[in-house]
Parts: C-alpha cells; sequence; structure tokens
C-alpha cells in the first residue's frame, strides 16, 4: 500500500460521517467501572510486578495546571496562577510513587517512554521539572528510555526551560500552536505568535531533540479556507517540525463550560470545515508529509513514519506511538494506565486524590479487567488502526478461534463496507483503502462489542 498518496474521497466522508471512539484504548474509558478499586488494580499490579518482570514499561506523568483558559480545551485543567498548588500537586505526586514503589519489592523498574502531558506540564517551573525527574528517577531505570516527551505551550517556555528539558534526559516535544491566524487566536483566548512558536522549536532542534510535533486544530471560529491554508503553509515550510497532528474541534459547549463562550454563528461550515481539513492534508502530502493515521503526519525520516512502513506502528494514550504494547503506569489526576490486563484511571479532581493519597490508597477511580473477549477485539482494533489491515489466520493462531464462525455479523458489514469503498476483503482478510484511511475509526468500530446501540455514539467525536 502506497501510504504517502493521498485519496480524499469527500463524497465517500460525507456520506461516513458519524461519531466514534478514537480508540486509544479499548475497551474505552466511558466502559470503565467504578467497581474497580484499589483492591483489583493491587492484585493486577501484584500478577505483574512479583514476577520478575523484564521488558521495560512505560510511564505518564499529568500536571493539570495552566495559566490561561483557551475556549476550546475539553482536557482535564485547572487554571491558575497560584504556584503553592503546584507545591502540593507534587508533594501528593511523591506520594503515590512511593505507593507504587511499595510493591516493586525494592527493584527499579526499567522504563522505556515517559510522558507528561496535562494541563500544561511546561507551566512547571525548571526546578519543579528537576525534583519531579528525580522522582522517577528514585524508583525508575531510565537508562532504557527511548522517549522522553512533554507537552509544551510555547507562550510561557523560555529557552533556559528547553535547556533545562534537555539536560534532564528529554528528547521530544510537542508544541500546542492550533492555528496561527491572530482573529482565530483571539477568538479562543491564544494569542500565540508565531515567533514564540519558533523560538521554541529552533532552541529544541539546535539542542539536538529527536523529535518535534506540532498540535493544530481544524473547525475554530473564524476559521477560513485561505486562513487555515496559510497556516499550514507557514508550519510546513517555516516551523517545519517532524510531526503534524491536526485535530477536529468537538464543539460541545454541554459538556465543555469554556466552549459556552465560543459562539456557533462564529464557526466554519461543515462543508467548509472538510474543505479545510482536504486542502490541509493535500498540501502536507504534497510537501512529503506522510499520512501516518487518523490525524497524524509525519516528515518520511521521522520513527512514526518508518514503523508505519515497517508494520510496527503502535497506538496508546499518546496517539500514535513506536513502542511495543507495554504495561503504563499512570500518576497524577485523571491519567489512565494499562497494567497486565486491565486499564485504570485515576480520580479527576485534587481533593479525592489528595485524600486517597492521605489514607495510604492508589487514588483510582474506575478501570476495567479485560476479558478474553477484550482482548481478542482489543488486538483486533489495534491492527486496523495501526497497519489497515487484518489477517484472519493470524487472529485464529493468537488467540485458538474460528473468525467466521466468532464474527459472523462483523463480517456481514465489513462487505457492507467493502462495497462504500472503505476496504478490500480477500480470501484471508481485508486491507483499508487509501480513501478509507480517513475512516479508520468507522472500520475499527465494527469490532467494538460495546457499540450496540446508535445513541452510544453521541458520547463520541465526529470521525471526521
Ligand atoms: S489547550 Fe492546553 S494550555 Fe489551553 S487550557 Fe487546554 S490544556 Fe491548558
Amino acid at each position: 500500500m502506497n501510504y504517502t498518496k493521498i485519496d480524499f474521497d469527500r463524497e465517500l466522508i460525507e456520506r461516513c460521517q458519524t461519531n466514534a471512539p478514537r480508540y486509544t484504548s479499548y475497551p474505552t474509558a466511558d466502559r470503565f467501572s467504578l467497581e474497580f478499586n484499589q483492591e483489583t488494580q493491587l492484585k493486577q499490579l501484584a500478577k505483574v510486578f512479583d514476577n520478575e518482570l523484564s521488558e521495560p514499561i512505560s510511564l505518564y506523568i499529568h500536571i493539570p495546571f495552566c495559566n490561561t483558559l483557551c475556549l476550546y480545551c475539553g482536557c482535564n485543567k485547572i487554571i491558575t496562577n497560584n504556584r503553592a498548588l503546584i507545591t502540593t500537586y507534587l508533594e501528593y505526586l511523591a506520594k503515590e510513587f512511593a505507593l507504587y514503589a511499595e510493591l516493586f519489592n525494592g527493584r527499579k523498574l526499567p522504563v522505556v517512554q515517559l510522558h507528561f502531558g496535562g494541563g500544561s506540564p511546561s507551566w512547571l517551573s525548571i526546578a519543579e521539572v528537576h525534583q519531579i525527574m528525580q522522582l522517577v528517577h528514585r524508583y525508575f531505570d531510565l537508562s532504557f528510555a527511548a522517549e522522553i516527551a512533554m507537552e509544551l505551550d510555547p507562550r510561557h517556555v523560555t529557552d533556559e526551560f528547553v535547556e533545562a528539558l534537555y539536560s534532564e534526559g528529554f528528547n521530544r516535544v510537542s508544541l500546542g500552536v492550533q492555528d496561527l491566524d491572530y482573529k482565530v487566536q483571539k477568538a479562543v483566548n491564544r494569542i500565540q505568535p508565531l515567533e514564540e512558536t519558533l523560538r521554541v522549536l529552533n532552541k529544541a532542534n539546535e539542542l539536538g531533540f529527536k523529535s518535534t510535533s506540532i498540535d493544530l486544530i481544524y473547525g475554530l471560529p473564524f476559521q477560513t479556507i485561505d486562513g487555515f491554508a496559510s497556516t499550514i503553509d507557514t508550519v510546513i515550510n517555516v516551523l517545519k517540525p517532524a510531526r503534524i497532528a491536526l485535530f477536529n474541534y468537538a464543539h460541545i459547549p454541554q459538556l465543555f463550560m469554556s466552549q459556552t463562550r465560543i459562539r456557533e454563528e462564529d464557526l466554519p461550515s461543515s462543508s467548509d470545515k472538510l474543505t479545510i481539513l482536504q486542502e490541509s492534508v493535500e498540501r502536507l502530502a504534497r510537501a512529503g508529509y506522510k499520512f501516518i493515521g487518523m490525524d497524524h503526519f509525519a516528515v518520511p525520516e521521522d520513527e512514526l513514519s518508518i514503523a508505519l512502513d515497517n508494520g510496527s506502528l503502535q497506538r496508546n494514550f499518546q496517539g500514535y506511538s513506536t513502542f511495543a504494547d507495554t504495561h503504563m503506569l499512570a500518576f497524577g489526576v485523571s491519567s489512565i494506565g494499562f497494567v497486565g490486563n486491565s486499564y485504570y484511571q485515576n480520580v479527576k479532581d485534587l481533593d479525592s486524590y489528595y485524600r486517597s493519597l492521605d489514607n495510604h490508597q492508589l487514588p483510582i477511580l474506575r478501570g476495567i479487567l479485560l476479558n478474553q473477549d477484550d482482548l481478542i477485539r482489543r488486538y483486533i482494533i489495534q491492527q486496523i488502526m495501526c497497519q489497515f489491515k487484518l489477517n484472519y489466520p493470524e487472529i485464529e493462531n493468537r488467540f485458538m478461534l474460528e473468525f467466521k464462525r466468532y464474527f459472523v455479523s462483523e463480517l456481514e458489514e465489513l462487505q457492507r463496507i467493502e462495497e462504500i469503498g472503505l476496504i478490500s476483503i480477500s480470501a484471508d482478510g481485508f486491507t483499508v483503502s487509501n480513501k478509507g484511511r480517513f475512516l479508520i475509526r468507522n472500520v475499527a468500530m465494527i469490532f467494538d462489542k460495546y457499540l450496540q446501540k446508535k445513541r452510544d455514539l453521541a458520547r463520541y467525536s465526529k470521525v471526521i
């Protein structure tokens, strides 16, 4: 399959438009149960960490603080300029690390990937980043770490901050940008001159960060076809990041309070939004960026592009990744981890987080222990989202089942989407077509057992 070729079939996209999960996990987080508690988690952890765990794990640390509010934002964040709040949060992060470490029997677990997300982790001071990294080093062995990454908000990142990250061993940064048009920035309360973003990127490149990435959003208020084309051209020609994530703005003011301050009449029409997306992906393809999947693009020499080509691409909570499916320990409010055969999510507010840790309890809100059917479907959805194909004999050997008997209704659905051009079916599997790659969630959701009823879809974002 030629993954550089872009086949944006507007008619097909319009016909297949629906809401669907993003499948950063399966089952998706909204299926996690409140019955999954500290006891269940401790059993899972014991199963994994009591044995001589040899393969490295991943770590995620959530820093929920930001200093200003971007109106479009749907993240779990706390807007504050009160540094004392951060000081307290770090004390409790230390308690959470120590609680987990009690289960490691004095071993320092090897880590392959460490990711700081938020909120705005770059709202931390240099000293606070150092404090967290010391904590990580106390309990984990980072000498195996292939990737140490942080999400940056260029508006408050100094050159010294980027240098400090580099000295701490960080090798990847992703920068929130969204749109370079001043009118759009003003409408979403995120004024960010190009020079600020360029300065941070230049610093990261000069120091030798392995990869830089930029997040953009289409569908924001006052975005126009020409205006966003100009943003994309500047990103390609001036900022030149190795990776670009181009997200669809989901306007759900009933869920996200700050979005009530965005007027619906200022948003681009759905037809304009689709044209903005089409123009963007075609411009990126012409500039040599590879379409990785869903909303991710990368230059050919980036690890994501290489992983796409050699079939090793993965998907986890941070989106597309090059790391094999590892256990992931997640720290901080609302963070989601995966240990053994279970997902877990921490409590979402500071008070509950502090209360659990004061009581010497893991701050777990909910989770799910995957049964055999979940594991089979999780693997299949991962294959579809990352390899864009499925081989039935491989699934049969791996899970000891007969594909055609196990997935009767799914096979009927696959035939239906073949007729409209999303996939092509062969004797022993199917391959997603180039035009179907934009609708990959439509293909993956066929195997989602939890999506029984149409009304279930309302909770997810639009596929395009
Ligand atoms: S977009 Fe980022 S910086 Fe803005 S409010 Fe949300 S988490 Fe904070």
